[in-house]
């Protein structure tokens, strides 16, 4: 049996059922987070859990449960489903309310709903990198908040599958923001380039570890936007997700990027997030 979790109760997962009129259905209205589990064990916890808090207080809901019961909840969850490789996915929304844009004016009970996936790490793509392409970004100007309003993000990934790539890399005019999901790295003559955390990106967890991996090595970096054409001159280019790691990126948009195989700085932030992974999680 599969249990998911629905508003602080563990309930087997196809009895988990939503009303009609919530508002996440409604209008998107709410925030959500996806979880690596690895061995059994959740990676960057504490993290997500705090980027969760963050965007929910960002969009007025309050989260009717302590950081704790959040964490026992999810640990109880991961336990129970038997979890050893894969991911948990959890939102919440403003909850259940007639039809109407405004906040319910009467207090409602924010909608709370978290389940996990069984998921193999992406092995072959790590090792080969992967194709991309580039689109305009067309999403509004709170990229921070880790909203359920994903169609600017979903109409980007859809065109990259449909050009037989991994990911698209959005762009705002010449600057490059980040991909549908994930957030994108260059590398040029030996420092790793990223968009600043700012409203134009969500500030990605795997992102930060990097950028802590990073200093902790002597790999210098570089928070700032950069531009298409930096992009197309790039030495490496790679990018991170929670679910996708650190993932080399050997093409954009048709053009090879250096010598079209993962490059040497890439290759040293991944074997340092595995050995992250491995800290926190134990030997994969
Ligand atoms: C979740 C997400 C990311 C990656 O964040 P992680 O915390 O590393 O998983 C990047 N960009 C967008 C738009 C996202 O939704």
């Amino acid at each position: 049996m599969t249990f998911a979790i629905l508003n602080g109760k563990l309930i087997e997962r196809n009895q988990a059922k939503m009303d009609i009129e919530d508002r996440g259905y409604q209008f998107g209205d709410g925030v959500y987070e996806v979880i690596r589990v690895y061995n059994g064990k959740m990676f960057t916890l504490q993290e997500h859990l705090e980027r969760f808090e963050r965007s929910t207080k960002s969009i007025g809901v309050s989260l009717p449960y302590t950081m704790d019961q959040l964490k026992s909840l999810l640990l109880e969850l991961v336990e129970k489903n038997n979890l050893r490789l894969g991911i948990i996915y959890m939102q919440i929304t403003r909850g259940v309310a007639p039809r109407n844009h405004a906040f319910p004016e009467e207090n409602v009970e924010p909608t709370l709903v978290a389940y996990t996936r069984e998921m193999p790490r992406p092995k072959d793509e790590l090792q080969t990198g992967v194709k991309t392409i580039l689109t305009e970004d067309i999403r509004w100007l709170r990229c921070d908040i880790k909203s359920l309003n994903l169609l600017g993000n979903i109409l980007a990934k859809q065109k990259a599958v449909e050009h037989g790539c991994f990911e698209a890399i959005q762009h705002r005019g010449q600057n490059v923001t980040e991909g549908s999901s994930s957030n994108i790295f260059m590398v040029k003559n030996g420092i790793v380039i990223t968009h600043e955390s700012n409203h134009m990106i969500l500030k990605g967890i795997t992102k930060d570890v990097i950028l802590g991996l990073c200093s902790a090595s002597g790999i210098p970096v570089n928070e700032r936007a950069f531009t298409l054409k930096e992009l197309a001159e790039a030495d490496e280019v790679f990018l991170s997700s929670t679910v996708a790691e650190v993932m080399p990126i050997i093409e954009v948009e048709g053009k090879v990027v250096g010598n079209g195989e993962p490059g040497p700085i890439t290759r040293k932030i991944q074997e340092l997030f595995v050995n992250e992974i491995e800290k926190q999680c134990g030997a994969l």
